[in-house]
């Protein structure tokens, strides 16, 4: 038997976390058992579903890896499908047709609340033979109403269900629509799911789809409801907690690997070891290991784990994955240093891409002024003197390399005696404009001769404007 498995979600807004997991774990459910993962789009609600949000579902597997083997599917391409199954149910007197109207409905669940009984269907038409005048009926599933429902589920165990407790179903709505337990039905059947790994919120529509599945001859799948994750305050993980879509992750800066690792870590551990590569994943995850209970989000730790990546991954990797954040900041890593040497200069202390990208941009971009604290520091007119120097010792250089350009920076301090950080400090900022960068030397050879020289000369413009302005009270800081 080929393990098959599938991602179904409702396109109705973006993928967010927990969906996420729930294709990862099914994902690897596949991968590790050599089988397939099919992409299915349940977009039957038409009013709620969006071309948008699929192209959001489509956007978030991509980014995260999780390729799948056939589809996406769209369940409102397979109308006539769901349609011939529902004759089907009918012929065989699995289902029937339900006339009750939705005031009658309305006034029996009334009743049934006031008798303190679970609302339900009643089962009123199950028996009925003949039609009813002006009413379009919904069809519904004949429930068995005795005997059990055995689940085999791989993170629970059996778990049983009695059918005097299911009540009748629709499958189709009055307008023939069919509806989500029979086209998930149909669906697993067809696309011969043999596992379903989903969220544990859809626990109690599993006896009801295994009983269609039975009344259509078939043996329904293995199950896995992996539980709901949770935010801090222990209220199901949404909004309210911060960013919970795919790509506000993706916005924010952080790795696939990342988000991924955090995921799979979500409700499952193997010793306690934190930092899996996917294909680790691939060999040790197990659903079967998957916890019982919810697990809570924690946003430091996937900020932690983000970092380990950075500095642990190929700068490559990195560099693929920073060129598309520089690219929203309108820069194109073509036109300056290699954006390889760029990365391998900053994985140590990057928390996230964006700090990465924001810290790159002068490396491609000149700026327009200084930081203002760091200029008021750091550009004094003591230092004129030496990185006048500086500067004319740097476009002397033989060559414009890291180790090179350290040297002369050495011979310069010594030269005035100063202390390195007295010189290097005002250099990075008047090269980068801001008090922070790799090592300065590194810093230097990324930004290139030419530009080094031009940043310097325009520094120490800069000063001597500050000096005769500052005799004014009005003078400004920045440049
Ligand atoms: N479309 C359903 C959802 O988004 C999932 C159905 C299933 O996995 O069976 O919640
Ligand atoms: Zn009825």
């Amino acid at each position: 038997m080929t393990v098959c498995t599938r991602f179904a979600p409702s396109p109705t807004g973006y993928l967010h976390v927990g969906g996420a997991r729930t294709a990862l774990f099914s994902w690897l459910y596949a991968r590790k058992h050599g089988g397939r993962f099919i992409l299915r789009m349940e977009d039957t609600d038409r009013e709620r579903s969006s071309v948008e949000s699929v192209n959001a579902i489509l956007e978030g597997m991509t980014w995260l890896g999780l390729e799948y083997d056939e589809g996406p599917f769209y369940q409102t391409e397979r109308f006539s499908r769901y349609r011939e199954i529902v004759e089907q149910l009918l012929a065989s007197g699995h289902a029937y047709l339900c006339y009750c109207t939705r005031e009658e409905l309305e006034a029996r669940r009334a009743e049934q609340i006031a008798r303190k009984e679970k609302p339900r269907y009643d089962g009123r038409c199950r028996e009925r033979q003949s039609p009813r005048e002006g009413v379009s009926p919904v069809v519904r599933f004949k429930n068995p109403l005795e005997g059990q429902v055995l689940i085999r589920d791989l993170v629970r165990g059996t778990v049983v269900f009695q059918n005097s407790e299911l009540d009748d179903l629709i499958l189709a709505r009055a307008d023939g629509t069919p509806t989500y337990n029979l086209t998930v039905v149909v669906d697993d059947m067809d696309m011969g799911m043999t596992h379903v790994i989903r969220g544990d919120d859809h626990l109690n529509n599993t006896p009801r789809q295994s009983n269609i599945f039975y009344a259509l001859g078939k043996e329904p799948p293995v199950y896995g409801h992996v539980p709901m994750i949770l935010g801090p305050d222990r209220q199901r993980l949404s909004k309210r907690h911060g960013a919970v879509s795919v790509i506000s992750y993706r916005e924010a800066g952080y790795l696939p690997e990342a988000l991924l690792n955090y995921l799979v870590r979500l409700g499952w551990s193997h010793g306690d070891q934190e930092v899996f590569s996917v294909d680790e994943m691939i060999k040790l995850f197990d659903i079967a290991d998957v916890n019982q209970s919810a697990s809570i989000f924690n946003p430091e730790k996937l900020l932690w784990l983000n970092q380990q990546y950075i500095k642990k991954s190929e700068p490559a990797h990195i560099a693929h994955h920073l060129s598309w954040h520089l690219g929203r900041l309108g820069i194109d890593p073509s036109e300056g240093p290699d954006l390889i040497a760029v990365v391998q200069a900053q994985q140590e202390r990057a928390k996230t891409l964006v700090e990465m990208a924001h810290n790159s941009v002068p490396f491609y971009r000149d700026f327009d002024g200084y930081e203002e604290t760091a200029a008021r520091k750091h550009l004094k007119a003591s230092v004129r003197e030496p990185l006048q120097d500086l500067r004319d010792r740097f476009e002397k250089a033989q060559c414009w390399e890291a180790s090179t350009l350290h040297e002369i920076l050495l011979a310069t301090v010594e030269r005035y005696e100063l202390k390195l950080g007295k010189l290097a400090q005002p250099l990075r900022v008047a090269v980068m404009g801001r008090p922070i960068s790799p090592p300065i030397d590194v810093t230097l050879e990324l930004i290139g001769r030419e530009r080094t020289l031009a940043r310097i000369d325009q520094a120490l413009a800069w000063m001597s404007h500050r000096e005769t302005s500052t005799a004014t009270p009005s003078g400004h800081e920045t440049a």
